[in-house]
């Protein structure tokens, strides 16, 4: 008989549904112009100076409100909330930041409106949270607990140098996100509908 529980859909914020990454290298670019998408993150841990710039963009009052959407993400959210599926956004927050929190809970009352800014998980640890899948730029999540989601790592077009211990990853939100997660939430089911 077929599962007909609610998928629950856990999605990471920065660089997955905002690209924080953008910003940053904008930022180290004016420093260095030999910074590129390719190359930044390790340039940036190699070289103090970019560091700190980094730093100051980030931790800056209204970062994370100056983030533009990810192409696709909006969009990509519609059809899965169209499907049936509880939508939660899943962010880890960064507390040196003084506005980080009220300036996610802002971006996502403004762009994606109040329902689903109501869903905004903010955790420093993922594995406590519960899901049927997880999205998410981070190559490899760990946490207390074993998770109970299945990890799609989402490929967001800048350099991850880490391998991904996910079980799918996604080439951005053009990507089959639909069959991916439900691959996951029903992974003997092979007839899957668009
Ligand atoms: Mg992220």
């Amino acid at each position: 008989m077929a599962d007909t529980r609610t998928i629950v859909v856990l999605i990471d914020m920065d660089g997955t549904l905002f690209d924080f990454d953008i910003k940053i290298l904008e930022a180290v670019q004016r420093y260095d112009s030999s910074v590129n998408k390719d190359n930044m993150w390790t340039k940036i841990n190699e070289n103090p100076e970019l560091k700190k710039i980094k730093n100051q963009t980030e931790f800056a009052n209204g970062f994370f409100y100056t983030l533009p959407l990810i192409p696709g993400a909006k969009e990509a959210i519609n059809r899965m909330i169209e499907r049936g599926w509880k939508v939660y956004i899943c962010s880890s927050p960064s507390v040196t930041s003084d506005d980080c929190h009220s300036s996610k809970n802002r971006i996502m009352k403004d762009i994606f409106g109040e329902e689903l800014a109501r869903r905004l998980i903010l955790t420093k640890d993922k594995t406590m949270v519960r899901g049927d899948v997880l999205i998410d730029d981070r190559s490899k999540i760990t946490g207390q607990y074993e998770p109970i989601w299945g990890h799609i790592c989402f490929k967001n077009g800048y350099e991850r140098t880490e391998e991904t211990n996910a079980v799918d990853v996604l080439k951005g939100w053009s990507d089959d996100f639909i069959g991916k997660i439900e691959k996951i939430v029903h992974p003997n089911d092979h007839n899957y509908q668009e």
